[in-house]
């Protein structure tokens, strides 16, 4: 079934069962005291500004990755606020090197499902009508980060630009089963989706999706803080995926079983962990959270997440890397978050959750690049253009991120558990 109708019946049966759903609610911060075992959480209506206060004995977070709100199909909704709160909540990120996930989607209008296409007789063709794919020894099934870095390499040698060649495709009807709404769109478009090939580029989706980033989870869904814990495209993918980004089919399952582990294991360790008072917001009373709203520039905060989404979808910076260009994009990103703390212009609830997720947006690109820097070889889909062997000192070592002195700090570790 659609995965609306799937959501429709979950949430007929979480109010069944008297849990309670606060809908249009942004949730900016979380508070945690180290010594007292209680979670807090911080948040506004979205619609009408109203400030919500949770307390809580555990906390899992599922907000979803950062796709810089980028231009694919369903990536337009997260920005990265989990992994921001998580990591100033003290828990460690892991793998944001890999947070590099690009999918790829017609140039006419978002298409998705690539996987089933390619599994299909689906073919990406160059301009020469040159299937390419077949030198990646994965063939046409090759992972999605592959599919795009041998697209960038066919445009960089002058045979782009690329096109999805559905003329061999077998299982039309497997499309209105499986993406009932691509079919709408397919039947409402002029294009000829199966007859012709039609130009195909990469679509950024950063961290969601088959990305390897995200909050460090044990087998137990258990973030690196009591009580935290992290599921789906919020915990890092990583720790089963290793170095391989783009397996299509792999996000669904993680966050099916990350959510049941992290709502089973939450649900004890709140059974056993003593109510504590709601913690104070690290902004006094919580008033704090609309202070974006007085800053008075001229940008709207949706123009900054523009620009970073152009700097996070170059390819030349996140699937063909090197120390100069990541290092200048991370500069961009400093200024980018100059003008977001002091030239922008917040006018209602909704600008206001927009800020935010900029905020977010620029924490995720700015550790996924410091990150990219600090992992100085090549390894799957992080390819370092200046570092293009493998470190094999690095074997078995995962790059970890952590804010324990305010700052991003990152080491290798063995992980273990
Ligand atoms: C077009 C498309 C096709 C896909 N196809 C497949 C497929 O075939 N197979 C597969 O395995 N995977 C597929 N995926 C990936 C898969 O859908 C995701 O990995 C999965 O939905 C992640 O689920 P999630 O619940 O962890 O996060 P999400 O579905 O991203 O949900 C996160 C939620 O958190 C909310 N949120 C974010 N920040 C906040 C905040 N600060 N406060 C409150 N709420 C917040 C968001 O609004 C969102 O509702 C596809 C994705 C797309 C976009």
């Amino acid at each position: 079934i659609p995965t609306y109708q799937l959501m429709q019946q979950m949430r007929k049966s979480l109010l069944g069962k008297g849990v309670q759903i606060l809908d249009r609610i942004q949730i900016t911060e979380l508070s945690h005291d180290e010594n007292s075992p209680g979670w807090g959480a911080l948040g506004f209506n979205i619609r009408n500004g109203e400030m919500v206060k949770m307390e809580a004995r555990a906390v899992v977070l599922a907000a979803g990755g950062c796709s810089y709100r980028g231009p694919f199909f369903g990536q337009d909704v997260v920005s990265g606020e989990g992994l921001e709160m998580a990591c100033r909540a003290g828990a460690s990120l892991a793998y944001m090197e890999y947070g590099n996930h690009f999918n790829v989607s017609l140039k006419a209008f978002d298409t998705y499902g690539q996987s089933k296409f390619m599994a299909h007789g689906g073919k990406y063709i160059n301009r020469n009508q040159e299937p390419f794919l077949e030198t990646s020894g994965e063939g046409n099934r090759a992972s999605g980060h592959i599919a795009v870095r041998r697209m960038v390499e066919e445009v960089e040698r002058g045979r782009g630009p690329i096109y999805l060649d559905l003329r061999n495709f077998t299982e039309q009807d497997l499309v209105s089963k499986l993406m009932p709404n691509l079919d709408l769109l397919l039947h409402s478009s002029s294009l000829d989706f199966y007859g012709t090939p039609n130009e195909a580029i990469p679509g950024l989706t950063g961290t969601s999706n088959a990305s390897g980033a995200g909050v460090l989870i044990d087998k137990n869904s258990r973030t690196s803080v009591p009580g935290l814990f992290a599921a789906g495209d919020n915990a890092s993918k990583g720790v089963v995926t290793g170095a391989c980004v783009g397996l299509s089919g792999i996000s669904l399952a993680w966050a099916n079983v990350t959510g049941y582990l992290a709502g089973k294991n939450a649900a004890e360790y709140a059974s056993i962990t003593e109510r504590s008072p709601v913690i104070n917001s690290t902004r006094g009373n919580g008033d704090g959270i609309y202070q974006p709203m007085s800053i008075k520039g001229t940008f709207h905060p949706r123009e900054i997440i523009w620009r970073l989404s152009a700097i996070m979808g170059n390819a030349y910076v996140n699937i063909i890397k090197s120390e100069e260009r990541l290092k200048r994009a991370s500069h961009q990103c400093q200024q980018l978050k100059e003008l977001l703390y002091h030239d922008t212009a917040v006018s209602s609830y909704h600008d206001l959750m927009v800020w935010y997720e900029a905020k977010s947006a620029l924490f995720t690109a700015n550790l996924t690049l410091e990150a990219s820097r600090f992992r100085q070889e090549t390894r799957g889909a992080h390819y370092r253009e200046d570092f293009p062997e493998k470190n094999t000192s690095l074997e078995g070592r995962v790059l970890v991120a952590s804010q324990a002195n305010g700052q991003p700090e990152l080491s290798y570790h063995h992980l273990s558990g």
